[in-house]
Order: C-alpha cells, then sequence, then structure tokens
C-alpha cells in the first residue's frame, strides 16, 4: 500500500516523498491508520520495520491537524512525547521525526543522558510540539522546571521491552504520572511479556493490538 493512499498534509507527503519511500511496510500499513483516529496502540516491532514512521507520521498529521486546545500562554507547549532506552535510539528517533516534520512549523527535540543539561534546556524553553527523551534525563529537566508535560496529547513508549530491562519502570510512572490522563498512548515492543502487558493494562486504554 502506498503512502498517497493516506492523504497526509502536503508538508508531510512532501517529505515521505523526499525520503524516497514508495511503500509503507506491513507495520505502517497496520499502525499508520489506526494512530490516525487516535486510538491507543500496542504494537509487537523490532527496529528496521520502519517502526519510527509508523508512530511519527500520523502523530505529525494530527498535530497539524487539530490545534492545541491549550490556554496556556507557552506558544509551543510539548504535546508530543517520545520516550526511548538509549541516547543512541533517542538521537535517531528525533533525527528521522525532524526530517519528516521539516516542511511544518512543527519544532521538536531530543534530550537524553551523558550530555551537559544546558543547551537541552535552551532548547526546550524556546518550546516544542515534540520531545524525544530518555527516561532518566527527561525526569531531570521536568524537576528543573525545564520540561512542562501538561499539555501532552500523545506518549509513545518506544522499545518498551528494553526500556523495562533497563529498569526505567519507577522512572516511566513518575513521568506518566505528570500526563493529562486523556491522551493517546502508543506503546511499541519487540515482545509482549506479562511485564509489557502489565505495563500496557496500567497506561493503555483499549489498545489496538498490531503484530507485524
Ligand atoms: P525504523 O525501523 O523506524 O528504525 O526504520 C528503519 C529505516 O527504514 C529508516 O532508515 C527509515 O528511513 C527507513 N524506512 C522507513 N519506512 C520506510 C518505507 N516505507 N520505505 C522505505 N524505507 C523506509
Amino acid at each position: 500500500s502506498s503512502f498517497s493512499n493516506l492523504s497526509l498534509a502536503e508538508p508531510l507527503a512532501r517529505a515521505v516523498a523526499e525520503m524516497g519511500y514508495e511503500s509503507m511496510t506491513p507495520i505502517q500499513a497496520q499502525a499508520i491508520p489506526v494512530v490516525l483516529t487516535g486510538q491507543d496502540v500496542m504494537g509487537a516491532a523490532q527496529t528496521g520495520t520502519g517502526k519510527t514512521a509508523a508512530f511519527s507520521l500520523p502523530l505529525l498529521q494530527r498535530l497539524l491537524k487539530h490545534e492545541s486546545s491549550s490556554t496556556s500562554p507557552a506558544r509551543h507547549p510539548v504535546r508530543a512525547l517520545v520516550l526511548l532506552p538509549t541516547r543512541e535510539l533517542a538521537d535517531q528517533v528525533a533525527q528521522q521525526i525532524a526530517l519528516y516534520a521539516k516542511y511544518t512549523k512543527l519544532r521538536s527535540t531530543v534530550v537524553f543522558g551523558g550530555m551537559d543539561m544546558k543547551p537541552q534546556t535552551i532548547e526546550l524553553k524556546k518550546g516544542v510540539e515534540v520531545l524525544v527523551a530518555t527516561p532518566g534525563r527527561l525526569l531531570d529537566h521536568i524537576e528543573a522546571k525545564n520540561a512542562v508535560l501538561n499539555q501532552v496529547e500523545y506518549v509513545v513508549l518506544d522499545e518498551a521491552d528494553r526500556m523495562l530491562d533497563i529498569g526505567f519502570l519507577p522512572d516511566l510512572q513518575r513521568i506518566l504520572s505528570y500526563l493529562p490522563k486523556q491522551r493517546t498512548t502508543l506503546l511499541f515492543s519487540a515482545t509482549f511479556s506479562p511485564e509489557i502487558k502489565r505495563l500496557a493494562s496500567s497506561y493503555l486504554q483499549n489498545p489496538i493490538t498490531i503484530e507485524v
């Protein structure tokens, strides 16, 4: 199936065309229509399957189509949060999102540990609609009041099994406690272990399950 059948917003369609993508990968064909409806998704998919575009493109589309309902004075409140287990993965996903969003006015940035907080703080204070982060460093920024998450509409728990393996469950629980209850939650994991199922049942509402 082709991206042109999706009626993506022009700036997104242009970016996808420029990337040279012709047909959707299986996870994209299954996940994109569901994410476009705003339903929660539990997806079984590994890295390399096109998973990043599977959640990023419909998420960007929804951010473009639905104005923020925020009445807060923040001009660019964080509306989508993507959590990943490692700085390498966070960096890769943030780079892909920046490419998909390049013809839109949506801003994105990435924060991860092992680097000075200050440049990240400057970017956060400028305001971004899409924030990609690793859990520990995100909590540091939340505590420093650099990141405000009370306007988040979409959260993606990517590589969720690896986040649990690393021991990020308490950090995830704390981060999720800062988010509005009314939101869309997307969880991607290579496996649906009992721990992942427990996480999903705590934080996802009537998720659509996708396995490729
Ligand atoms: P991911 O699984 O999200 O890490 O993506 C793996 C690689 O596949 C990335 O380099 C993407 O740019 C590329 N990719 C994603 N979707 C497609 C597609 N539909 N057609 C061709 N390449 C793609």
